[in-house]
């Protein structure tokens, strides 16, 4: 056994017993200095006022019983673990204690043996808890640092996504500048030119940020009671210029059956317009988008294809990877946003893709009520 020092709390009623149990600590493991309360209540307080590695809880207690207790320690800040002891025949207890959380139990037997054992166990949950600890705070600190990370990297993307409209921009500047300097008198049309390309330049950085903020903070999602069909139709109506001017023919096939269930109108709408504005992209002499739903047993099926230059196999994998792009001055963000909101309704998403013949994502949803998922009506996701 180790010489760290253990500092171990002991619950019993029975002052024999409990004499035995420090004896028997004593005898396998000096390091362990064992304190002695008699009830739930005296437990509790001490573990709140205290540091101990290991709750040595006698089941049969005074007042309250031991999976009383130990229901109570499970809910502290950051519970020791706990050791049920119980009467010979009790088995059924252990399970239970187990189920609530406690690290082990030992039953207690005529030939007091248990008393053996208990230095072990105390050992072991000691030991256990340690690495358990530790691998928490590991994995606490790999989060933090993957967060770093992240942030970093979408810093740099940004910086580099803004620098060339940036520069685009202070050079039709400087020329505005000479138009108005050096010129006899000044050529409205070139000023009206190089105004209208500072204007696109200042757009395309509103639209990089945008984007990036997007992605960065996800949104507030405000779930409600309704049809996808309804949202999907208002942007349709939305886009209706858009699709105009990109020579892209809509075509919704939408079922009528489709019930009501939990969604949030404005992220579904934001990814209808991802998903149309990849579609858009990968058209560039216009094409065909289409929307279809249907229901399948407690599902909602969502399509969404078009008849786009398709998705090489190797891409596949990778389209949902932030900032996995194959644009020039794309972000890579489009479908990882997509993907989170798809995920935040409970929904899954796939992709299937024929180069040169087009792309179709499909995307399920459970179907949600009110009743089954009353409390996420109205929740509200932070991030
Ligand atoms: P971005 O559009 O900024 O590149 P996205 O996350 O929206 O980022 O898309 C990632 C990549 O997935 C795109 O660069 C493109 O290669 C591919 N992609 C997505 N949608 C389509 C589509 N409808 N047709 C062809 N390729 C697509
Ligand atoms: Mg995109």
């Amino acid at each position: 056994m180790t010489d760290a020092v253990i500092y171990v709390l002991l619950v019993d009623d029975d002052l024999a017993h409990a004499l035995l149990a420090r004896r028997a600590c004593f005898k396998n493991s000096p390091s362990c200095r064992l304190t002695h309360v008699t009830n739930g209540e005296a437990c509790l307080k001490r573990l709140t006022s205290e540091h101990f590695d290991v709750v040595l809880l006698d089941y049969s207690l005074p007042y309250q019983n031991g999976l009383e207790v130990l229901a109570q320690i499970q809910k502290l800040e950051s519970p020791p673990p706990v050791i049920l002891v119980t009467g010979h025949g009790d088995e059924r207890i252990a399970v239970e204690a187990m189920k609530l959380g406690a690290f082990d139990y030992l039953v207690k037997s005529v030939d007091l043996s248990h008393f053996e054992m208990m230095p072990w166990a105390i050992q072991r949950a000691v030991e256990q808890h340690r690495v358990q600890i530790e691998r928490q705070r590991l994995e606490a600190q790999l989060i933090q640092s993957e967060r770093f990370a992240a942030i970093g990297q979408l810093a740099s993307h940004v910086a580099h996504e803004i620098r060339n409209p940036l520069s685009s921009i202070g050079l039709n500047m400087d020329l505005l500048a000479d138009e108005i300097a050096y010129g006899p008198e000044i050529n409205v049309p070139e000023a009206q030119e190089l105004l209208r390309a500072i204007r696109i330049e200042l757009e395309r950085v509103n639209d990089i940020v945008s984007e990036y903020l997007a992605f960065a903070r996800l949104p507030r999602f405000e779930f409600e009671m309704e049809s996808l069909n309804t949202v999907i139709q208002a942007f349709c109506k939305f886009v209706e210029p858009q699709l105009h001017q990109a020579k892209v023919i809509l075509k919704t096939d939408l079922d009528p059956n489709l019930p009501h269930t939990l969604l949030d109108p404005e992220q579904i709408h934001r990814i209808l317009h991802n998903f149309l504005k990849n579609a858009i992209e990968a058209m560039a002499q216009g094409g065909e988008f289409a929307i279809e739903t249907r229901v399948e047993s407690d599902r909602i099926i969502l399509r969404i294809s078009d008849t786009g230059q398709g998705i090489p196999p190797s891409d596949l994998q990778r389209i949902y990877d932030p900032f996995f792009t194959t644009k020039k001055g794309g972000t890579g963000l489009g479908l990882p946003l997509a993907q989170e909101i798809i995920k935040q309704h409970q929904g899954t998403i796939r992709c299937d893709s024929v180069l040169g013949q087009g792309t179709q994502f499909t995307i399920t949803h459970p179907i949600q009520d009110k009743e089954t998922n009353g409390q996420r009506e109205g929740e509200k996701v932070i991030n």
